[in-house]
């Protein structure tokens, strides 16, 4: 069975298990949502009338964990595979920090429909009959692809500010339209975004930025302000442009080269990616994505020393993509980039990042003590040997030499 059928089959026997005990469970979410759409779920969610500590009688304790007691939620494992979410049916008391409730009360499916955040989510389904439960009128939604809120879009975001940017996310990815009323509503609470955690926020940024929808979903936040009160520094007369560049990108690019498109234009990306708390990784990939932007400029032209270093670089694919994506958003083809994937099409790895006629190793037995001229030999060594100025060992140890006569000169 396939890792997708299988996580079918195991939350069918999660609900299936619960109903012999005497229990209502359903699928709930999401699931539903996807299902409906005839897309095949990424997880499946259960909820029940059970109180969580009937469905750790259940299943059994060695086989759950309980992972939010105060808001009923139960981790039932399976024998393999991800676990299986089965929430108690609740409702949810005053927000206190615009993020998470302060009391839940378990309730009846119908009420608990009611605190999700938009219509397509708030549907359950018996997954044995295939029996849909809409009380929030999730299908019409479905219907017509539209996202909107339950219930009062201003209450709904004043409640939980991270609704804001979901409603974008799930616009975006279905390919939908936002209700004019919840955008209207998003936009009026947009600054209260920033109550959110840094690590939630880039969560969300991840995913949006992360699939080929990302245009959609960055010119949304645009649209309702989002984009501006989460990244100041895009300035406005610059924001239009950066969703084009966003935009423009190939379906399949990642989020650090999507981000570094949003951020071509910003002082400081590495100050961002800080503030988003993005992983070392993401973050150098985003500085240098955007330090390299203008490295490919008459590509044709340039000396091999300052081109090749770029395309044998890790990023490389990334850059090409990006610098591609500048000219895209602004009406051109980039000569550039044809010219380098031209010439990548035709050089082999060796040539283009040839392995290197000294080590530092060597410079030491030749005589240099360790220090900071290592580096800089080594650089226009390499520089060197890249021009094709020297080829062999031997050329390259006669140019250190004078190199390092040269310097002791200067100095
Ligand atoms: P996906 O997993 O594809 O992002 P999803 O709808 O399954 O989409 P989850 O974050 O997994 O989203 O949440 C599962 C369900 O829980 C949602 O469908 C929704 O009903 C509810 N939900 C999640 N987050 C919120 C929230 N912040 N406010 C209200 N309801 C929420
Ligand atoms: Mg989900």
């Amino acid at each position: 069975m396939v890792e997708t059928d299988q996580r079918r089959a195991f939350a069918l026997e999660v609900v299936e298990t619960l109903v012999d005990a005497g229990f209502d469970a359903v699928w709930a979410g999401g699931c539903v949502r996807d299902l409906l759409l005839g897309r095949t779920p990424g997880d499946y969610d259960v909820a029940t009338d059970a109180h969580p500590d009937r469905v750790r009688e259940v299943f059994g304790r060695s086989r759950t964990q309980s992972v939010g007691a105060v808001f009923g939620v139960v981790l039932v494992h399976g024998d393999r595979g991800l676990p299986i979410e089965v929430a108690t049916f609740r409702t949810e008391g005053a927000y206190h920090d615009g993020r998470h409730p302060e009391v839940v009360r378990f309730v009846t499916r119908e009420e608990d429909a009611r605190r999700r955040d938009f219509t397509i989510n708030g549907m359950f389904m018996n997954p044995r009959t295939g029996e849909v439960f809409d009380d929030v009128g999730g299908r019409e939604d479905l219907e017509k692809q539209v996202v909107c809120a339950i219930g009062d879009p201003e209450s709904r975001f004043d409640e939980d500010k991270l609704r804001m940017l979901r409603a974008i996310r799930f616009t975006a990815s279905l390919s939908f339209t936002l209700d004019p009323a919840t955008a209207k509503a998003i936009a009026a609470h947009a600054e209260e975004i920033l109550v959110v955690s840094a690590e939630r926020l880039a969560d969300e940024w991840r995913r949006m930025l992360g699939e080929c929808h990302r245009g959609q979903a960055v010119r949304l936040a645009a649209e309702t302000t989002l984009l501006e009160k989460i990244f100041p520094e895009i300035l406005a007369d610059g924001e239009d442009e950066a969703v084009r560049r966003v935009d423009a990108l190939p379906g399949e690019a990642g989020f650090p080269l999507a981000l570094a498109a949003l951020l071509l234009d910003v002082p400081d990306s590495s100050e961002t990616c800080a503030r988003l708390k993005l992983s070392n990784r993401e973050t150098d990939e985003v500085v240098w994505l955007v330090a390299s932007q203008n490295g490919l400029a008459g590509a044709a032209g340039q000396r091999k020393s300052r081109l090749f270093p770029l395309l044998s670089h890790r990023w490389a694919d990334q850059l090409l993509d990006l610098v591609e994506a500048v000219s895209r958003s602004a009406g051109r083809v980039s000569e550039d980039v044809a010219w380098c994937r031209d010439l990548l099409g035709r050089v082999t790895r060796d040539e283009l990042d040839p392995p290197e006629l000294l080590s530092g190793d060597d410079l030491v037995a030749d005589g240099l003590s360790p220090g900071p001229l290592f580096k800089t030999l080594l650089d226009s060594l390499r520089a060197a040997q890249l021009d094709g100025e020297v080829q062999s060992r031997n050329e390259a140890l006669v140019l250190v030499r004078q190199l390092k006569r040269k310097r002791g000169n200067n100095e």
